[in-house]
């Protein structure tokens, strides 16, 4: 089944939701944060949204669940968009080969993270934001809500709470960059930023419906310019090196998009110049990444013919 533009997404969601009933193992929730260790790995549910905002879903589509890492994607454009290239010289843009929340390699370069979207990197993108806008949490849930269009979308302030109270090494990186000079922010004022980002909750719906500027090359919803062309494929590029923690050479082979996983079970993805996608279930392979979501993108990519490649 090779999509064609007049064709809708409907079929095809619904005969990927079927074969990922199969599936034999569904991975484990996360359980470094209390709250999200309940959630059971059989929900499933997948959302495509198309440049104008049309938008199929399957499953538990309209459900929320915790979109943890996949918020990295909207502060990193967010900030992109503010400082333009100047924010490369405190993060760079190499897949780090460590785990996601590793402080190894950031003494070997001198606290400067590998990516933006390992939590060192992520925290330094926050950071940059913060200063910016005075309110970086803030700034990124008026974004989602705006290209979304769900005014509901919120902080799960149970879930930054948990977060905070086993925060210890996001604390730790963040101390470390800030000894080399690379944050600029009182660290708890930080952390207290970064955990709330990564706490908002929203569904399959509005994450995919947020994602749309970066299949539209940095427009947004309402026609206006996030990102220029240029930007939103440096982004794109990002994703697709670094954004599914250290497996993002097997996402690629697998899946052919960029995309961004986060240990909720989300994972986010662009088609550029024609849709997005958004993925959840919270079982988690051994890397981090939902185990049906990741199954279900690969077979969306290979029952559409709809990749980078
Ligand atoms: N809030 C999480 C942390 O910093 C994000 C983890 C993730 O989704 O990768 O540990």
């Amino acid at each position: 089944m090779i999509m064609t533009s007049s064709m809708t997404f409907e079929p095809v969601l619904k005969r990927i939701a079927r074969e990922v009933e199969q599936l034999p193992g569904r991975g484990r929730p996360a359980d470094y944060i209390p709250v999200l260790a309940a959630r059971d790995p059989r929900r499933f549910g997948m959302a495509v949204a198309e440049l104008d905002g049309t938008v199929y879903g399957v499953g538990d589509w309209r459900e929320p669940f915790s979109a943890q890492s996949i918020t990295k994607v909207f502060t990193l454009a967010l900030d992109l968009a503010r400082e333009g290239d100047a924010l490369w010289e405190h993060v760079g843009r190499e897949p780090s080969g460590n785990p996601f929340n590793s402080l190894v390699q950031l003494e070997y370069e001198n606290g400067i993270p590998r990516n933006p979207f390992i939590n060192a990197g992520a925290l330094v993108v926050t950071d940059r934001l913060h200063t910016r806008t005075g309110d970086a949490a803030g700034e990124l849930l008026a974004f989602l809500r705006a290209e979304s269009g769900n005014p509901g979308l919120g902080f799960d302030t149970q879930v930054a709470a948990s977060e905070n109270a086993h925060g210890d090494r996001n604390a730790a990186l963040a101390h470390f960059m800030a000894a080399y000079g690379n944050i600029g922010n009182p660290v708890p004022e930080l952390l207290d930023q970064y955990f709330r980002q990564c706490s908002i909750s929203a569904s399959c719906a509005d994450l995919a419906l947020a994602t749309g500027f970066l299949a539209r090359h940095g427009i947004r919803a309402d026609g206006g310019r996030l990102l220029t062309r240029s930007q939103a494929k440096q982004v794109n590029a990002v994703m697709l090196t670094c954004g599914t923690y250290d497996a993002a050479g097997e996402f690629a082979y697998r899946v052919g998009l960029p995309g961004k996983s986060g240990v909720g079970g989300g994972i986010i993805a662009v088609v550029p110049g024609r849709c997005t996608l958004c993925v959840w279930s919270p079982g988690l392979d051994e890397r981090g990444n939902s185990v049906a979501g990741v199954a279900a993108l690969d077979r969306f990519t290979t029952l559409t013919g709809l990749s980078v490649f």
